[in-house]
């Protein structure tokens, strides 16, 4: 008996890499990303250091600016703009988490719409929760592109997402709405998971809990889709019952580093006009 069919990101992010590093390749200058990175947790280090090698692989350019894990709200601020001022950088990512010191929200909102290719901020947000062009928040953008690619339905679908986050969750939700899925948004208070995570044709756990999702709380024949970091939020008996699942890794986090560079690079060729 054959299994679920695979949504590989890798796959799909390779042929949106080659088209991304194409389009850098046609300008007249590299597009260029600045990554931020507050404090000196490994994890976000290791996701910095990624996202610049595959700028560097694909035709584009990357500085790094790098602060104390106690730099103030107003520090980073001042540091945002003068990036969001200089015409030598097209993109800004300030990788998430922030320490708790930081305004998160009013950070996100100090890098404008333009260079905002991480689409964090809140007017990134508004624009994907209306359908307005604009950089999207990448992993939900990412998961999209993979339903869309493997010729997954959303419109009428009942999608169920299992997490709530500003960058993931919710603008994910947005999106889905946005393609005429009927969309359930589940958190860590939800009274019964299961229940809303049973009736989904799709099912997209991203709640950052290793095995949170277990076979029976997927409906058979439903396609999956993993956020989670290694080893996943769903088990590998929650996904053998899928008609289609997403692996870890391998599926959503080359996908979001593709749309990371891809809107790099449509920030860059707005900037040549
Ligand atoms: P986050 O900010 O920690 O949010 C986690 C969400 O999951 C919250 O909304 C939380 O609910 C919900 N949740 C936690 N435990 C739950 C439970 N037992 N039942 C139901 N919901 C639960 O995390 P995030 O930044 O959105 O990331 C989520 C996952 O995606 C993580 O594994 C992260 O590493 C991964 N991720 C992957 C990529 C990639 O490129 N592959 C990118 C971004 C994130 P409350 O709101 O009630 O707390």
């Amino acid at each position: 008996m054959s299994g679920p069919i695979v949504l590989s990101g890798t796959q799909l992010a390779a042929e949106l890499n080659a088209h991304t590093a194409a389009r850098a390749a046609a300008l007249p200058f590299a597009p260029t990303l600045a990554t931020v990175l507050v404090g000196d947790d490994p994890g976000s280090a290791t996701y910095v250091a990624m996202k610049r090698r595959r700028c560097s692989n694909h035709g584009l350019d990357s500085r790094f600016v790098h602060l104390p894990a106690e730099t103030t709200t107003v520090e980073l601020i001042r540091v945002l703009t003068g990036l969001a001022a200089d015409g030598g950088v097209h993109g800004i990512l300030l990788q998430h988490p922030l320490p708790p010191q930081v305004d998160e929200r009013a950070a996100f909102d100090a890098i404008p719409v333009t260079k905002d290719v991480d689409g964090t901020s809140s007017a990134a947000f508004a624009a994907a929760a209306l359908g307005r062009t604009g950089h999207r928040s990448c992993t939900p953008a990412g998961i999209v592109r993979l339903l869309d690619h493997y010729g997954v339905t959303l419109e009428s679908a009942d999608v169920t997402v299992v997490g709530r986050s500003a960058i993931l969750g919710k603008p994910l939700a947005a999106m889905l709405i946005q393609r005429d899925a009927t969309v359930t948004v589940c958190h860590s208070r939800t009274r019964d998971l299961a229940a809303h995570t049973r009736r989904a044709d799709v099912l997209i756990a991203a709640a950052g809990r290793a095995g949170l999702i277990t076979a029976d709380m997927v409906r058979p024949g439903a396609v999956i889709v993993d956020a989670g970091f290694t080893p996943g939020d769903v088990t590998p008996g929650a996904a053998a019952r899928a008609r289609a699942a997403s692996p870890v890794p391998g599926g959503v986090g080359p996908m979001t580093i593709a749309v990371l560079l891809s809107q790099t690079v449509d920030a860059a060729e707005a900037s040549a006009g």
